[in-house]
């Protein structure tokens, strides 16, 4: 298997220690997504897709924390641990601290692959919990967000850079979403997802054209929290200065500069979406009324059906099949 790149189209065999291309190029996402399997497995599941009410629209919640980990991260890090696993790499770096770290840590544990996850000093110890709890080295950096991602890559020229955000295999193992959702419904006109870094924006986006015509493809509706908008921002073409603060209830999200972020964007504009923005109390008002129905959802996860709600403002829907992307378990943050 080879990744190549999408500037200059110069391949690399997967397993090397390039995480990029050469001349800086990230590795284009497989656009054959479904031809990868694994075995590595951790008790997977279809995840449940829902019918309920949201702001007087029919909509349908795909509950995609219904995985080993609490979040559909799995997907991705079970594919791309897998490879490596078959690949006989043994030791592997990452840097998130959250659902993304969690999966890879999970999936590298069932694997027997030494996972080293590198993460910013003051990283709440409430977010670190899951890493920790396997068999994962933590290694803490001092410095702000940078000072991670530069000791990340330093240490790639070592050990593979198992990355959720440059590594392809994570984004055709999340495209398994697409998958389900064209298996459990006949039309699909919108998708209502968050979006940071895009690995679940992207992955669908993948696995929806592999397997739908043009036509059949539904609308991307990305959502983004303020503060961090830099999708909504290029989109729109505006500049709202995203910051970074503490209270920041979409924190799963807040990324400042995501490595990926025109072919984001024009993901969405091929599939005729949008971009919506959401402030915090409307993301902490979604999250009470799904709390409400009994659905236990982490805070940026809130962020889909507060987009949606917005997003229905003045429209007629009541003819179309809209899914809202569920992304990771409430249990985590308690
Ligand atoms: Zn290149």
């Amino acid at each position: 298997m080879e990744f190549e790149c999408l500037n200059c189209g110069e391949k690399y065999s997967f397993d090397s220690r390039n995480f990029k291309c050469n001349c800086g190029g990230l590795f284009k996402i497989p656009e054959k997504p479904f031809q990868y399997e694994t075995d590595l497995e951790l008790g997977e599941v279809k995840t449940p897709l829902i019918k309920k009410e949201l702001a007087g629209h029919e909509i349908y919640y795909k509950l995609d924390y219904y995985q080993p980990t609490g979040s559909f991260k799995d997907r991705g890090a079970r594919l791309l641990v897998g490879k490596l696993k078959e690949a006989g790499i043994n030791e592997i770096v990452e840097d998130s601290s959250g659902n993304a770290g969690a999966a890879v840590a999970a999936y590298s544990a069932a694997a027997g692959i030494i996972c080293n996850i590198y993460l910013p000093e003051d990283t709440s110890p409430r977010k670190i919990a899951q890493i920790e709890s396997t068999a994962a080295v933590i290694h803490k950096i001092q410095g702000d967000r940078g000072a991670t991602s530069f000791a990340v890559k330093k240490a790639a020229r070592d050990n593979y850079y198992a990355s959720h955000v440059y590594n392809p295999l994570f984004f055709a193992g999340v495209a398994t979403i697409a998958q389900e959702l064209i298996e459990d419904l006949k039309k699909i006109d919108e998708i209502i997802l968050p979006v940071g870094n895009g690995s679940l924006l992207l992955g669908i986006w993948h696995g929806l054209k592999e397997l739908l015509v043009k036509e059949d493809i539904p609308r991307l509706i990305a959502v983004q929290a303020e503060p961090v908008s830099p999708i909504w921002d290029e989109f729109h073409g505006k500049n709202l200065k995203s910051n970074t603060y503490t209270k920041n209830l979409a924190e799963g999200i807040a990324i400042k500069e995501p490595a990926r972020k025109k072919e984001i964007v024009e993901a969405i504009k091929e599939s005729n979406g949008n971009v919506i923005l959401v402030k915090q109390p409307e993301i902490k008002e979604a999250l009470q009324q799904l709390w409400n129905q009994g659905i236990y959802i982490e805070p940026t996860s809130a962020v889909g059906p507060a987009g949606a709600i917005n997003y229905f403002k003045n429209k007629d829907l009541s003819n179309e099949n809209i899914v809202i992307i569920l992304t990771g378990s409430g249990l985590k943050y308690n």
